[in-house]
């Protein structure tokens, strides 16, 4: 029996067979090859594969987001045929005698530096396309799919970390639960697998070898553990954990159709937090009551191209008609920093939680921003939306935020598309800067929302990213609460409601904590909505008390 400690991060216990994430992009190595007949014929077998596949991209394009991308894999598709491309391709494996993979990254480099030497800045830009094409060539002769997971049925996925991106793009239906090297709790991928309901356990460091490939691994997204070819005791206990589980969760039915209300009659809204339509069915299952943060740049991350207005307004749509009137707040593109996405071309930056992420490229981008907006308030005409900005610092992004909703309501009023005027506008309060200024903020919009992972990292000058900070990145930490609690005193000055939708509202150690603030909403996980209203009723606010703040 092997144990391995790592640190959970999603709840729940899961049996299967440990699988490595095979990354699209595996290096290269120069294979001498054995038979150059046949690594021909596996060259003409993956540029079949290529065809088909960008043929299929094409379709799906030119049917969701118009023909200007579906164009760019229709050219794609033609480079893996390109007469001078696969001369140097053949060219090369006859020359060093190697396999088609290395003959195919030379030729693609080669290539990609002749296009990048050009004068003409759009022969320049087709130097990344030729990089694409070969790097596909190369999957399909490595057999490395799409989704990083060839095999049939569903493992518990293994890798040194993952990026939010490739979770996204994975096929959920193959996994049962993650275990990774690298990560942190706060990740986005960690709050991913929580959202998804899926276990996970991360940080678990060179502990996780790749030699374990294929053996069967429990994982206790719990406690942290996991364990490969458990004794006989152990896998009682375990069995007996999952038995037991299973029987917190029905107890916890009990809670279905209950309302959000402390002991004293305090009401507190608590919604969950969801990174894409399919979510909403978890919201439904688990009776929250709103949806109080729609990671919205999921759907990009999902995305090989910017989703179009049509593409968000369905998504948007969808979410708010299933929630029936119940209020769902969209929080604007947070891309940046952990959450990168390769066509929106961000320059490599040194600090990129502190650099260009979130408001900062909407208000750059602003036909990026316009179409994200169109379709929110298209949506607006199908539920309860409100528009939520991320990581505000200034009262000027505010303004500018405002103003370009302004000009698309203009812009939908001239072609008679309907919207709610009315439509809620918050803004997270994620930074200090914000935290300073809440009085100001408080009074330009309709609510807050405390993004705590964030507003953590950056009261305490701590990576959230970063797997072995540990107990430095403490968002218990009195700065972090006495940065929510002026950012509560702020808003109820100005007569509006706070909530909090970071990883810490559904921390219920600090339930009386943020009772004794007057929080007003906890957005949460949908798995935790059932355990917080279980606590929230049994909680009375007239005992709650701000010690959590000393130090
Ligand atoms: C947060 O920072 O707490 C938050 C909710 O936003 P995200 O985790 O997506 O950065
Ligand atoms: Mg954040």
């Amino acid at each position: 029996m092997i144990t391995i400690q790592g640190k959970g991060v999603s709840s729940g216990v899961i049996r299967g067979k440990l699988y490595f994430y095979k990354r699209a992009d595996t290096a290269v190595t120069n294979r001498k090859a054995e038979d150059l007949e046949a690594e021909k014929a596996r060259f003409a077998q993956a540029q079949q594969d290529s065809i088909a596949q960008l043929t299929l991209l094409a379709d799906k394009c030119r049917e969701e987001a118009g023909e200007e991308s579906a164009v760019l894999f229709e050219t794609h598709a033609m480079f893996v045929e390109d007469e001078d491309y696969v001369a140097c391709v053949l060219d090369t494996m006859e020359s060093e005698g190697c396999c088609a993979e290395y003959a195919v990254e030379v030729a693609g480099n080669q290539f990609a530096e002749m296009f990048a030497a050009m004068e003409d800045a759009y022969m320049q830009a087709r130097s990344a396309d030729i990089l694409d094409v070969s790097r596909r060539l190369i999957n399909n002769l490595m057999g490395i799919s799409d989704s990083g997971i060839a095999s049939d049925e569903p493992v518990v996925l293994a890798a040194d970390d993952l990026a939010p991106s490739e979770t996204l793009q994975m096929d959920k239906s193959k996994i049962l639960g993650f275990v990774t090297q690298g990560g942190s709790g706060n990740s986005h991928t960690a709050i991913l697998a929580r959202t998804m309901g899926i276990p996970a356990i991360c940080g678990i460091g060179e502990a996780l070898k790749q030699e374990y490939e294929g053996r069967i691994a429990y994982v206790d997204g719990e406690t942290g553990v996991m364990i490969l070819d458990p004794d006989e005791i152990t896998l009682t206990n375990l069995k007996a954990k999952y038995d037991e589980q299973q029987r917190r969760k029905e107890l916890l039915q009990s809670m279905k159709g209950q309302e959000d209300v402390t002991l004293d009659g305090k009401h507190i809204k608590v919604y969950c937090n969801i990174g894409s339509p399919e979510d909403v069915a978890s919201v439904l299952a688990n009776d929250g009551q709103g949806i109080g943060l729609f990671r919205s740049e999921f759907l990009y991350l999902a995305a090989d191209y910017y989703p179009t207005e049509e593409e968000q307004f369905e998504a948007y749509k969808a979410v708010a008609a299933a929630m029936e009137g119940k209020r769902v707040i969209i929080r604007t593109l947070d891309i940046g920093a952990d959450k990168q996405v390769a066509y929106f071309n961000m320059p490599k930056e040194e600090n990129p939680a502190m650099g260009n992420r979130a408001i900062r490229i909407s208000l750059t981008r602003p036909e990026v921003f316009r179409t994200q907006l169109r379709a929110l308030y298209r949506a607006s005409a199908f539920g309860k939306v409100a528009i939520m900005f991320p990581m505000i610092t200034s009262v000027w992004e505010v303004e500018e935020c405002k103003r370009a909703c302004e000009n698309v309501m203009k812009e939908l009023s001239v072609e008679g598309i309907p919207y709610n005027p009315n439509t809620e506008l918050g803004i997270m309060i994620e930074t200090p800067a914000s935290v300073f200024v809440a009085e100001e903020l408080a009074k330009m919009v309709d609510f807050f929302s405390v993004g705590t992972n964030d507003l953590t990292q950056y009261t305490l000058a701590c990576d959230r990213q970063c797997s072995d900070l540990g107990r430095f990145y403490d968002p218990h930490h009195p700065a972090v609460l006495r940065a929510l609690k002026t950012a509560a005193d702020a808003a109820h000055k100005a007569g509006i409601w706070i909530g909090i939708c970071g990883e810490l509202g559904a921390d219920l150690s600090l339930l009386p904590t943020f009772m004794a603030m007057g929080i007003d909403e906890l957005s949460v996980t949908p798995t935790a909505v059932l355990p917080l209203r279980q606590a929230l009723r049994s909680t009375d606010t007239r005992s709650c008390d701000l010690s959590a703040l000393e130090c």
